[in-house]
């Protein structure tokens, strides 16, 4: 990194963006504007920082699709003119954002780093100055002209990982998200040890950005003694184009018949399901037990190890860019972003 290096930090709500207002005592958003009087370290990075605020900040449980392809589009309109780009977002649904930007944002060549905060920014304990300052450091970091990370990743708590990899576990500890089925791209110590064997290479292909989301989808978490109603009723649900099976261990479902024939009856009607686990690592490995022998058998496409953050995400983006079943059918069992282990 160098003096012409140039960071673009985009704030789009979140915890990390508050600070205690000395008046009322209570949080409000922190002037971003103002950026090196809240923190004049900030001054000791030789490179170039600028601020773009998204417009309203959002808690991250209210952001939605057209709200991926807003902040898609501030990162594409300005792809030229910077390194890298800081994404600071709440955690709550950061691993959503970071998995359809990775989606969406085709050919990525520069780092895109999101991270936040448990704490507020603007409270002494927080643990979003040293997010922040990590995020910064990683997205400018370069061997030579080459980014060192050109993906979208998700930076907290000392670790770098792969976005669409992540998963939020935590509601209490600074340590938030969990990657467990892929390593982190760094480990942030003493020094910054990044993992080069597992990052990304950048494309050389110009940066393509993927506009079109299909939200039609939905998630069915299995429990013991789920009813027929229950399955029927999502099965059922308006315009549904996709769902979600969140299985049992290995991608392991009731043999029942009356749950097969309603997922037979829904594929038979052009619903797309695909089998995603429950258990936060491990992989679905269809046809394993006879638990899930039936669900391949019926045509219930195998998630691997995908999250179901992950998948939620990859299914709107497929569905939105128009692809036939059968193609989204391959492309499901296709690592795209290094979403998945195939
Ligand atoms: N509710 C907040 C959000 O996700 C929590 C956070 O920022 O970590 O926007």
């Amino acid at each position: 990194m160098n003096t012409h290096t140039s960071i673009l930090i985009i704030y789009t709500g979140g915890t990390i963006g508050m600070i205690r207002d000395l008046k009322s005592g209570s949080l409000k958003p922190f002037d971003f504007g103002d950026l090196y009087t809240h923190f004049p370290v900030l001054r000791n990075f030789d490179f170039h920082l600028d601020f773009h605020s998204l417009d309203p900040l959002l808690d991250s449980s209210n952001m939605t699709p057209p709200f991926y392809v807003k902040l898609a589009e501030v990162i594409h309109e300005r792809y030229d003119r910077y390194d890298g780009f800081v994404v600071l977002h709440g955690s709550d649904t950061m691993a959503y954002t970071a998995s359809a930007l990775s989606f969406m944002l085709e050919n990525l060549s520069k780092p895109v780093i999101l991270t936040g905060s448990q704490l507020p920014i603007g409270v002494v304990r927080s643990d979003g100055r040293e997010n922040f300052i990590n995020a910064i450091e990683i997205a400018a970091a370069c061997d030579g002209d080459c980014p060192v990370v050109p993906e979208v990743a998700i930076c907290f708590d000392n670790m770098l990982y792969r976005g669409n990899r992540t998963t939020k576990f935590n509601a209490e500890n600074f340590s938030a998200f969990l990657s467990v089925n892929f390593p982190p791209l760094a480990e942030i110590g003493v020094h910054i040890k990044y993992r080069r064997d597992l990052i990304l290479p950048p494309a050389t292909e110009p940066l393509k950005v993927h506009r079109e989301l299909d939200n039609h989808i939905a998630i069915l978490k299995l429990f013991p003694g789920i009813t027929p109603e229950a399955v029927r009723a999502i099965l059922n649900t308006n315009g549904i184009r996709a769902l979600i099976l969140e299985t049992f261990g290995a991608g392991n479902a009731p043999t029942f018949p009356w749950f097969l024939q309603m997922l037979r009856e829904a594929i038979n009607k052009g619903i797309i399901l695909v089998n995603v686990t429950q258990c936060k690592g491990g992989t679905v490995e269809m046809g394993r037990y006879e638990t899930s022998a039936g669900l391949q058998a019926i045509g219930v496409i195998g998630g691997a190890d995908i999250t179901t953050e992950s998948a939620v995400a990859k299914l709107m983006y497929l569905l939105g860019d128009g692809y036939p079943n059968q193609e989204v059918t391959r492309l499901l069992q296709t690592s795209l972003r290094g979403e998945m282990t195939v």
